[in-house]
């Protein structure tokens, strides 16, 4: 299975790293506020292989990473491969995820495959399917990734985009007990855009987004805003 898209040069997608962002197809969620809607999800042409591979190798030294997104990369059938390609030629890895594989990530992680992953929080657990876009989701999954990015020793970190609609202070206190202990965690500002899967949500207010921060404070280690 192809990748549908690419972002040749980033600053943004992995700390730190200079890196090039491969976008797959696949995702078993719909999120309403998903950026990659039009752009990536219904996306009708695919980028050969060979072609990214061959752009890498002239990127060899001058990027440090390739960040593997989406849609969702552990629906790919053929990701494990990949990826050995790619750190065959000495790039780091980041797996963007919204962690319902666990297997696939644990896999990837104990065959020295990957070298950071973001995991999606979509919301409190009340709310994850309608978050996710999804009906009558199970969470066990999710449940499983969050405990393995936990204890693996892997470097990860959590990120949850904050939507008006969707997430307000009771929903912090919630994922603050599910990711109690955590390394990271993400509160990152939602932009409306033409690719959105749903047209019309808002960001959550700066102010709020701070109170937000002094709610999950005291469980997880760091608790960073991004993008405000
Ligand atoms: S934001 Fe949601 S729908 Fe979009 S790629 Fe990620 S998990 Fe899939």
């Amino acid at each position: 299975m192809d990748f549908v898209g690419i972002d040749k040069f980033s600053l943004l997608d992995y700390e730190d790293k200079i890196a090039c962002v491969l976008f797959c197809k696949p995702c078993n969620f719909r999120c309403p506020f998903c950026h990659n809607g039009t752009t990536v999800l219904e996306a009708e042409t695919t980028i050969p292989f060979e072609d990214i591979l061959e752009y890498l190798e002239t990127r060899k030294g001058l990027i440090d990473a390739v960040v593997v997104s989406g849609g969702e990369p552990t629906l790919m059938p053929d990701l494990k491969e990949k990826i050995i390609k790619l750190k065959e030629m000495g790039f780091l890895i980041k797996l963007d995820t919204n962690g319902t594989n666990p297997e696939v990530v644990k896999d990837l992680y104990e065959s020295n495959l990957i070298d950071y992953v973001a995991m999606d929080i979509k919301n409190s657990f009340r709310k994850y399917s309608i978050t996710a876009g999804v009906k009558n989701l199970d969470l066990t999954k999710i449940s499983q990734t969050i405990q393995y990015l936990m204890t693996c020793g892997i470097d990860y970190e959590f990120r949850t985009t904050l939507i008006d609609e969707f997430h307000d202070a009771s929903d912090m206190s919630d994922i603050a007990q599910t990711i109690k202990g955590a390394k990271r965690l993400y509160l990152q500002k939602f932009v409306d855009r033409e690719s959105c899967i749903q047209r019309g949500l808002h960001e959550v207010s700066k102010e709020k987004a701070e109170q937000f921060v002094e709610i999950l404070k005291p469980y997880i280690d760091k608790v960073s805003l991004r993008g405000y």
